[in-house]
């Protein structure tokens, strides 16, 4: 067959080559052989005695699922780390919960029918209903269901468990959907990448490939019908690419960038003991994004001068609770010890909008990015943000940890907020419980209303950090999520950068300093944009550090003060990308 090319939606970088691997998840085969009727047929029920013995066979398959996933988890409690290993723990517990085990048990007792077909009808009864929901949350919420599912019928008919973790060959893995408990399987010198036809950016899945560094393409849809096993594939996962049956030119082509690829890494690795400054002097500080402790432990020697977002919401998401005091105080000490003393911004929750939580049902919302979400959620429920603040707190006894609120559109949310601080600070204070009294609090800017009042704000908070991620999609009435119109969403919009500007100036004229933890910081071609406006601290993902401080390394910053107050004048976002391309590729 011809060479293809698919295009999916990129979510772990790096670029790979090799055989590809067709994954056929557990009891895939063996469920159309056992216990299911072809089109047009009923299933068949059983008698008396074999329906009882079928119940012992659905409790046997149960335990032996429960006893694979004692083994998973302490596999990726040692790859991944605790928090991702906690997927799995919920997962676990999915296997007996009440919505799930009992009514297969029942089909089989009551309706006779064999384990196999009564797992499979409450599979898609279950995951039917999470599909049916709005959220992209949800909709993954059924890939769990259907993992479990998987799982149960693998124990069954015998077949398919284990086939990841038994890989010995270099493979590029395809499959329909890899749930959590397939991925943290993967071993990255033998799973090269992969490439889904289904799943989305916020998956947990697309989180985990990255904390494991394996390449991935997800959402490729119906396209990978046309991969056979063994054929010869490439994949690029900074581009969301997949090549299939390449001819030699391309192979060529690819190889050559991959070598480029390492050497260009090697090259930029001198960058990482080095501080942030442009070739003037003037020293910007370089800090990282994270969202889980394994993440902190895993960049602390990134080169990161601190951690400018700490992404809370993620402890939220891979617990089947909500976390308590305790449990947050745990992990946000863990994280601020590992960084010592350079400074941690831990953001207070931020769910809502693609971000939910299963144990606190939120209602389905027509605009959720315009909903119900993150500090809107923290002031509704105070015990939520409460219980936040005080665990924050008592983790800024062990290092130095800021405080940042999401999402705030005027200063009584800011107020509130601050006050709801102070109180947490003055209970804790009755407690004789220690903590950092001088620990900082400030906003994310991420909405329009904020940067607009930024003179106001600087007044009275520590320090700002613009969040260009919602920025944009706020300013430009663009939803981040949709990719039908993910070509309008553009932070060079000069009106995004006028916001951006004006923001810094409010900062610096109170005398405070300014952030950005949104992807804009992490780009190279934003850069003499940033240093011109004066943007203090630049945060991103960790793979971003040291390209970053090699591209301010080249900068001017007189010069690239001149180039901004230019560029501000620009009329479209294109005519800003071409100049300030022409820039960066002049110097
Ligand atoms: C942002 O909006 O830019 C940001 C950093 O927050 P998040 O991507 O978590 O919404
Ligand atoms: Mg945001």
């Amino acid at each position: 067959m011809d060479a293809r090319t698919m295009q999916g939606i990129g979510v772990s970088d790096g670029i790979r080559i090799g055989p590809a691997f067709l994954y056929r998840p557990h009891g895939e085969t063996a469920a159309r052989t056992a216990g299911q009727p072809g089109p047009g047929e009923e299933t068949p029920r059983l008698g008396e005695e074999e329906a009882a013995r079928e119940t012992k066979r659905l409790e046997a398959a149960r335990d032996a699922s429960v006893a694979a996933y004692d083994a998973l988890i302490e596999r990726a409690k040692l790859t991944v780390g605790e928090q991702q290993a906690a997927i799995l723990v919920g997962q676990q517990r999915l296997l007996t919960d009440k919505a799930f085990y009992p009514p297969i048990a029942k089909l089989v007792a009551e309706e006779r029918l064999p384990a196999e077909a009564a797992v499979r009808q409450v599979v898609e009864q279950v995951a039917g209903k999470f599909e049916r929901l709005a959220s992209d949350y949800m909709r993954e919420r059924a890939a769990d269901i259907r993992d479990i599912g998987g799982r149960l019928l693998g124990e069954l008919t015998g077949e398919g468990a284990g086939q990841l973790a038994s890989l010995t060959e270099q493979v590029i893995l395809i499959a329909d959907d890899l749930a959590p408990s397939d991925t943290v399987q993967l071993d990255k010198n033998v799973v090269l990448a992969f490439v889904t036809r289904k799943g989305g950016k916020t998956s947990h899945t697309a989180i985990l490939s990255r904390s494991l560094g394996i390449a991935a393409v997800v959402g490729a849809g119906n396209a990978l019908d046309e991969i056979q096993d063994g054929d010869l594939l490439i994949v690029d996962g900074a581009a969301g690419v997949c090549h299939v049956r390449p001819d030699e030119a391309t192979v060529a082509e690819y190889r050559t960038r991959m070598e480029e690829e390492a050497r260009r890494l090697e090259q930029l690795a001198a960058f990482r003991e080095a501080p942030a400054a442009s070739r003037d002097g003037k020293r910007i500080e370089v800090a990282v994004n994270i969202g889980t402790v394994k993440e902190a432990e895993a960049a602390a020697d990134s080169g990161a001068e601190g951690v400018g977002l700490y992404r809370t919401e993620f402890l939220f998401m891979h617990s089947d609770h909500l976390p308590t005091e305790e449990e947050q105080a745990d992990a946000y000490t863990q994280v601020a010890e590992l960084w010592g003393g350079r400074p941690v911004i831990i953001r207070t929750l931020d769910i809502g909008g693609d971000k939910a939580l299963p144990y606190l049902p939120l209602a389905k919302e027509e605009n959720p990015f315009l909903g119900y979400r993150a500090i809107r959620i923290g002031l509704d429920r105070p015990e939520l943000l409460r219980t936040q603040l005080r665990a924050i707190l008592r983790a800024s006894a062990h290092g130095k940890l800021r405080v940042m609120f999401p999402m705030i559109s005027s200063l009584s949310e800011w107020r509130r907020a601050k006050a709801m601080l102070e109180e947490a600070k003055a209970e804790l204070d009755r407690e004789g419980v220690a903590f950092d009294r001088g620990i900082e609090a400030g906003i994310m800017v991420e909405i329009p209303a904020a940067a607009m009042q930024a003179d106001s704000f600087a007044r009275e908070v520590d320090f700002f950090s613009i969040g260009t991620n919602d920025l944009v999609q706020y300013t430009l009435a663009v939803d981040r999520m949709n990719e039908q119109i993910a070509h309008l969403y553009d932070y060079f919009h000069p009106a995004v950068l006028l916001l951006i500007r004006r923001v810094i100036v409010a900062a610096h004229r109170a005398g405070k300093w300014t952030g950005m933890c949104g992807g804009m910081a992490g780009d190279p071609l934003a850069a003499p944009l940033l240093l011109g406006f004066g943007l203090d601290e630049w945060s991103m993902d960790v793979s971003s550090i040291n390209r970053i401080k090699e591209t301010v390394s080249r900068l001017d910053s007189a010069e690239c003060t001149a180039l901004a107050d230019r560029l501000l004048e620009e009329a479209t976002p294109e005519d800003v990308r071409r100049e300030l391309k022409a820039y960066v590729d002049g110097l």
